[in-house]
């Protein structure tokens, strides 16, 4: 096993330091009660969390073996915890999708989320992209992770996100296995053009994909600009353009296309002080350590901006809504 490259701690620019572009929301303390944003027909957008380590992300998989993980300092248990801190403090209930490696080293996390109200839903166990499974590989894989969350959680896993949302026009065989293995949605499909990742011709809305025993998958969310399909849903977009462009474009999903957003992002997007991960790619690295001591105030905004809730209770209608 070869020593793991593990840098000096990322310079800080002052967590919760000024933010001039999140001074967009409204006022504080004149928020409005979350039922009566619901019952005046605001609609309610998914808040997903992907729950991984900051040494477990796609973009460093040339850089960081699987193997070595456990040579790593773990963050992901501090980090969440500052995530749910957030979301009790916003009365916002989210959608995490877990890796099965996290959930079998920090189980009580795992408590803490569910006793949150959260839901827990499945990021497969190792992160390994669908188009580096075979379909026999990727089978065993979310179905042991399923159950591995099941019974961590003591609540039934039913929806999935591939590791960088890897399902598109080549991987499509892989609904099919979701459903077989008992899960209901899906949130694995990006609609864009992206170096990593994207499926453009995909719908931009949830939808039923073709002999998938009626799974839904729920994509992530894009806005419609000029013919093109632009991120809006989250991720790196989120903390490296301006707020600003965030808040536009759902506010024009929820309004225009009158749809529920998803959004994503990673418990070590709030975590500045993460050690820095070396050998990997500028691009790369450009992409993950811009803005991290911005997010965590940042997020805290989008979450008193828009309305938000649960990947289930929003798609299959738990609540009686749907
Ligand atoms: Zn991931």
């Amino acid at each position: 096993m070869r020593r793991v490259a593990l840098g000096r701690e990322m310079p800080i620019d002052r967590p919760g330091g000024a933010d001039p572009s999140t001074n967009l929301g409204a006022v504080p303390g004149l928020q409005t009660p979350v039922s009566a944003r619901r019952a005046k027909g605001e609609i309610a957008n998914a808040m997903t969390v992907d729950v991984e380590d900051y040494f477990q992300v796609s973009a460093f998989a040339g850089a960081v073996e699987q193997t070595d993980w456990e040579q790593y300092p773990g963050r992901v248990e501090r980090n969440v915890d500052v995530v749910l801190g957030m979301f009790a403090d916003a009365d916002v209930r989210a959608t995490f999708f877990t890796l099965g490696w996290v959930a079998e080293r920090y189980p009580r996390l795992i408590h803490r989320i569910v006793a949150g109200g959260h839901e827990i839903a499945s990021h497969g166990m190792h992160h390994v992209r669908v188009h580096d499974q075979t379909p026999e590989q990727f089978r065993a894989d979310v179905r042991a992770t399923k159950r591995l969350l099941e019974d961590t959680a003591g609540a039934p896993v039913r929806g999935y996100r591939a590791a960088s949302f890897s399902i598109n026009g080549e991987t499509a065989w892989a609904f099919e296995i979701l459903a077989e293995e008992g899960h209901e949605y899906s949130s694995s499909v990006y609609p864009i053009r992206h170096d990593l990742y994207g499926m453009p011709e995909a719908p931009r809305f949830a939808y039923r994909p073709a002999r998938a025993g009626g799974l839904l998958e729920i994509p992530v969310t894009t806005v419609a600009v000029l013919g093109r399909n632009v991120p809006c849903g989250g991720g790196g977009y989120f903390r490296l353009l301006p707020y600003a462009y965030s808040r536009w474009a759902m506010r024009r999903v929820n309004r225009r296309d009158a749809q529920a957003c998803i959004f994503y992002f990673h418990p070590w997007e709030v975590d500045p002080r993460q050690p820095l991960v070396k050998e990997i790619p500028l691009k790369s690295r450009l992409r993950h350590y811009t803005n991290l001591a911005r997010m965590e105030r940042r997020l805290r905004t989008v979450l008193r901006d828009f309305l938000w809730d649960r990947m289930d209770r929003i798609f299959l209608g738990d609540d009686g809504r749907a």
